[in-house]
């Protein structure tokens, strides 16, 4: 069967800061979404072109994710991501994972390459190894913290997760998030992006990524939990975001999510100041913004 109305979003964290300078991240957003939309016209999966996205994300240095990762207070560079196939309601996911170019292909090693779906730290590590992945050859040069090229101080940041969410021709949807975490994260802290339904979440029905304070993410279920207001509770996409986002404000957090669902709906919602974002709607124009509607 062929689904004509592709789509496809990213993100590049929930913690945008108002008055510093957006404009590198919203050239690279952009080209990120023209590359996903001609995959998709070319047949890729929604997971190939979800991962192929955050892969970009994480090596461009631009988001507090791979290569622009924060060190945590002990000074390591710990990372999380997951990943998964909504057909099969597949997943994988990293935690604490250290010393490797790109998490979210970690993530997807375990979803592709073991029965298993989470591992953490040396786990992670050796599974990353084993399957022949990229290490950073030198964490000194490689790591750029977000938007410089220069170590800043956690408070001059903003937190920048990223994921991506995709429909493809098949009608299947797939989602992928990955981070370095909260700044000032404590050794073995892990947040919502790799934990399936809290931070990342798809089924045959719905994919959905989120940002932002990942431990009300974790106690909301917040990614499930879209998915699982559209499907039993038979709510439009939109509201079953701003359902979800509003619980974890009602817990003490704040943040975004982008979701897609296979009948061809889109969202991008916040309730953060702003968030860094661009999607490929089903009329076939791009839409990148960090602040506004
Ligand atoms: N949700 C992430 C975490 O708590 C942080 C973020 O999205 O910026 O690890």
């Amino acid at each position: 069967m062929t689904n004509k109305c592709l789509t496809l979003a990213l993100h590049g964290g929930a913690g945008a800061l108002r008055g510093r300078d957006y404009s590198r991240e919203l050239v690279h957003m952009r080209g990120l979404i023209e590359a996903g939309r001609d995959r998709l016209r070319g047949g890729a999966s929604a997971l190939d072109v979800v991962v192929e996205t955050v892969v970009e994300l994480e090596i461009s240095g631009l988001y507090v994710a791979g290569r622009g990762a924060s060190p945590n207070t002990a000074g390591r560079y710990e990372l999380d991501a997951g990943v998964m196939d909504g057909p099969g309601q597949r997943g994988g996911s990293v935690a604490a994972l250290e010393g490797f170019v790109s998490p979210i292909t970690a993530a997807r090693a375990v979803m592709d390459t073991t029965p298993h779906v989470m591992f953490v730290g040396e786990g992670a590590a050796a599974l990353a190894d084993a399957r022949g992945l990229k290490r950073i050859a030198d964490p000194k040069s490689w790591f750029t913290h977000a938007g410089g090229g220069e170590n800043r101080a956690p408070s001059e940041l903003a937190t920048g997760t990223v994921g991506c969410v995709a429909l493809d021709e098949t009608g299947a949807v797939a989602a992928a998030t990955s981070t370095a975490g909260i700044f000032g994260k404590p050794l073995g802290r892990v947040g919502d992006c790799p934990v399936l339904g809290a931070g990342v979440w798809a089924d045959p029905r719905v994919a959905v990524s989120c940002t932002g304070a990942g431990e009300m993410f974790l106690r909301a279920a917040a990614a499930a939990q879209v998915a699982h207001r559209v499907r039993f509770g038979g709510e439009s996409l939109a509201c079953a975001g701003d359902a979800a986002l509003a619980e974890v404000k009602a817990l003490g957090g704040d943040g975004g999510l982008i979701a897609v669902s296979a009948d061809g709906q889109l969202i991008m919602r916040y309730n953060s100041a702003g968030m860094k974002r661009a999607a490929l709607l089903a009329d076939g124009s791009i839409v990148c913004d960090v602040f506004g509607g």
